[in-house]
């Protein structure tokens, strides 16, 4: 910075991650000014209270809002670049007026956590092996006497385009051989960028398939868009080919030398992704997602700034990825609830991804089978275009729906017997049965016989579920755990036994019932390990005939080929939900675990048990369809004046006493509701539908509006009313814009 610069911009603001909704002022200090260019974006260390911290310039500053004299110099300049870009800071300022959450948390979150905890924003090297010209047209022959420098040899020569060290590891290619190699003059090393997702060794490119007419229709549209800010809903049913629409998007773009953002909901879909993309796109791919150490995440983030990386796959946070020529941003299976964060900043990923595509004037494609009422709202409204595919590509054909009817039946572990004489005859057939309970562990309650005290969480008002195998007790809504007791604390007595079942206990029962069959259990539980899924996923592939069970991770984009039988074990369970959006919810996940079925060329079939087989929505959803059943739940929506139709914004308290959250929100109520312009309604302050969570008691209210403009104001002051009134008292509280859960 030049001197005369400096006394334009004497001051920098600064991000903070503490939870205060403001920026601080600090002085630059000649020394600094003249030996950098400072710019917003990049970090600094900044004395604050008796310690120091790492923050985030967000902007240079003529002048302060405080005393000259108050103001205290910064410490140091911690980068060269800014490592939050012009483009992605107005996206975090944007998101903290939106969202109204403090600016600081926002620009930290942004970041990978080791730049939140002051790593360099570097490269990590590894070396790649590449063949010299010599070493190209060596005869594998010659070096017969020295088999391992043959093997390492034959292989770099098999990869023209450099073979990584991982890469060399994982084929089992000795160090040594390789050094001697490059001594002799038939290899040479090169240091490149490090990147996880790059353990490929092979470059084999699939041919793709020949598009059907819906699929070209869509694709058509899609590319007419590419150029521009433009949001299209890919609405295509479950193996409809929305995938292959949309590898087709992304290649035209890679071949414009852009770069792609793909989201996805959750890991467990990452190692298929990736496999399809690898095998179509002779290109660098990136992933990021929270099974991935600090270190992997900041090297693919590092990969995707400088531009090296053409395609990025990330969960929620790639949003805040910096991409310097992102061409589009993908959204798959963009209904999902994991797109929304639901603690501290709760942003909504598909949302923001819409933001940063307008200013970055760049078409997004959102695609679902089941897509939110939201989009579908935006699209029925022409806000985006709607493309719908509404056959199944190739050969495969959309499951048949089946009721069953269990009142009065006899029940084998919760199976009824159309469920078993189904299952028996898709194994003698040699394929596969997939069963979707959505509760994991072994059973939701353990009583006693003879007092009938029920097993508890200390800090939650739940009971807690039994884990057999790990031999716990386990709360599934605050994760504290205890040994597995035998005898009851209240009576002492022996006779303790479950009620209710998890797909743990599905599977020991089903072990018994179908001794020869293996049986693979897909959950939280079962995929915790890194890797488990992809281990799963690859068993699944080498049995013909297997049982799988299985929560709502199965409903997340697998394809099993052998799957021909989805039984659905309960499909009333989200139906009497007092959340609004349980009857979306439900139909979303009952939907995709059908679509499972037959999604090859064997024909697919469904049977749902219920005890309310003429229940409106299961007669709806099972004879007519997803979209058929979200146009009449949309009409209820709109009839009750609900999101989408109105906006929603809820305050949330908690407190470790049982009353000050509750009485915080009436106060909070009693100054507000005078000032209450007419189109905003105030509902509450009302308990959380689990008071108790983690030991804090919860309370909420909740305001909507059919305009956003009032909405936000009162928000405004709703969160400026509370920063002051809890300054004192130890109650927390949070802003949760267009929520999802209530
Ligand atoms: P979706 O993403 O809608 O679930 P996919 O793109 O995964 O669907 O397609 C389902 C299956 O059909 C995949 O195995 C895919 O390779 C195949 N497929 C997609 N399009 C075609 C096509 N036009 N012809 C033949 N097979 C196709
Ligand atoms: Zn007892
Ligand atoms: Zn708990």
């Amino acid at each position: 910075m030049q001197e005369a610069l400096l006394t334009q911009h004497p001051y920098i603001k600064v991000a903070l991650p503490v939870p205060l909704r403001t920026l601080f002022d600090y002085k630059v200090p000649k020394a600094i000014a003249l030996r950098h260019e400072l710019t917003p974006g990049m970090r600094v260390k900044v004395p604050f209270g008796k310690s120091s911290r790492l923050g985030v310039i967000v902007a240079l500053s003529e002048t302060s809002d405080w005393n000259p004299d108050d103001v205290k110099p910064l410490t140091s300049l911690h980068d060269k670049q800014p490592v939050i870009t012009p483009e992605l800071m107005a996206l975090c300022e944007w998101a903290a007026r939106y969202y109204h959450h403090p600016i600081g948390d926002v620009v930290f979150h942004a970041l990978p956590v080791l730049l939140r905890k002051g790593e360099n924003a570097e490269f990590r090297t590894e070396n790649w092996w590449f063949t010299t010209t010599a070493g190209q047209a060596f005869e594998i022959e010659q070096l017969s006497r020295a088999p391992r420098q043959q093997d390492f040899l034959k292989a770099v020569q098999q990869h023209p385009n450099g073979l990584s060290q991982q890469a060399a590891s994982v084929l089992d290619l000795a160090p040594a051989a390789g050094k001697s190699l490059e001594e002799k003059g038939l290899l040479r090393r090169e240091p490149r960028a490090f990147n996880k997702a790059g353990e490929k060794h092979t470059h084999q490119t699939q041919v793709p398939p020949t598009l059907n007419l819906e699929q070209a229709s869509a694709i058509d549209a899609l590319l007419d868009h590419r150029h521009h800010f433009h949001v299209s809903l890919l609405d295509g049913v479950t193996g409809s080919g929305k995938t292959e629409v949309f590898l087709r998007l992304i290649e035209q773009c890679i071949k414009e030398d852009k770069q792609v953002l793909v989201m996805v909901p959750e890991i467990g879909l990452t190692p298929q992704t990736l496999k399809r993309f690898e095998v179509r796109f002779n290109t660098d791919i990136v992933l990021m997602h929270s099974n991935m150490n600090d270190r992997e995440r900041l090297d693919a983030w590092l990969l995707a700034a400088n531009g090296h990386a053409k395609i990025i796959i990330g969960t929620r946070s790639a949003v805040f990825v910096p991409a310097p020529k992102l061409g589009l941003m993908v959204i798959d299976e963009e209904h999902d609830a994991s797109y929304k964060q639901h603690e501290k900043f709760r942003y909504h990923a598909r949302d923001l991804a819409m933001k940063r595509a307008q200013s970055l004037n760049i078409p997004v494609l959102l695609a679902s089978a089941t897509p939110s009422y939201e989009s579908l709202t935006n699209a029925l409204q022409k806000r985006f275009s709607w493309l719908k595919l509404r056959q199944r590509a190739g050969d495969a054909h959309i499951p048949k729906m089946e009721r069953v009817d269990l009142r009065g039946q006899t029940l084998v572990h919760g199976l009824s017997e159309t469920a078993l004489t189904n299952m028996k005859l898709t194994l003698e057939r040699k394929e596969q049965v997939l069963i979707f309970l959505n509760r994991r562990g072994y059973a939701p309650t353990l009583m006693c016989h003879q007092c009938g005290w029920i097993a508890t969480c200390d800090h939650c008002d739940v009971n807690l579920t039994v884990h057999k195998r790990a031999n716990k007790l386990h709360c599934h809504h605050c994760d504290s755990q205890k040994a597995l007791i035998h005898q009851c604390p209240d009576c002492q007595s022996e006779e303790l036994f479950t009620v209710g079942e998890g797909t743990e206990q599905l599977e020991t029962q089903l072990n018994t019932l179908f001794k020869d069959t293996p049986i693979l259990r897909i959950d939280r539980d079962s995929t915790q390990r890194k890797s488990a899924m992809t281990k799963l996923t690859q068993k699944i592939h080498e049995h013909d005939q297997a049982i799988l069970i299985g929560t709502q991770m199965l409903a997340k984009g697998h394809h099993f080929p052998n799957v021909t039988l989805v039984i659905i074990m309960d499909a009333d369970a989200g139906l009497f939900s007092s959340d609004f959006r349980g009857m979306e919810r439900t139909a979303q996940l009952i939907t995709q675990v059908s679509g499972r079925a037959g999604r090859a060329k064997k024909p697919g079939h469904v049977l749902l048990q219920t005890y309310h087989p003429d229940h409106a929505a299961i007669e709806c959803l099972c004879n007519l369809g997803y979209e058929h059943f979200a146009m009449n739940g949309l009409a209820e929506r709109k009839s009750l004046s609900l999101p989408p139709f109105y906006h929603q914004v809820i305050v949330r308290a908690e407190s470790t006493s049982e009353q000050e959250a509750m009485q915080l929100l009436n106060a909070l109520k009693n100054d507000l509701t005078p000032m209450l312009p007419p189109d905003v309604h105030m509902v509450g302050p009302y308990a959380a539908i689990i008071v108790r969570k983690a030991g804090q008691h919860r309370a909420l209210i909740s305001i909507k509006s059919a305009h956003r403009a009032p909405l936000h104001q009162v928000t405004e002051r709703m969160t400026q009313w509370l920063e002051q009134a809890t300054k004192q008292h130890k109650i927390r509280f949070a802003i949760d814009v267009d929520p999802l859960e209530t």
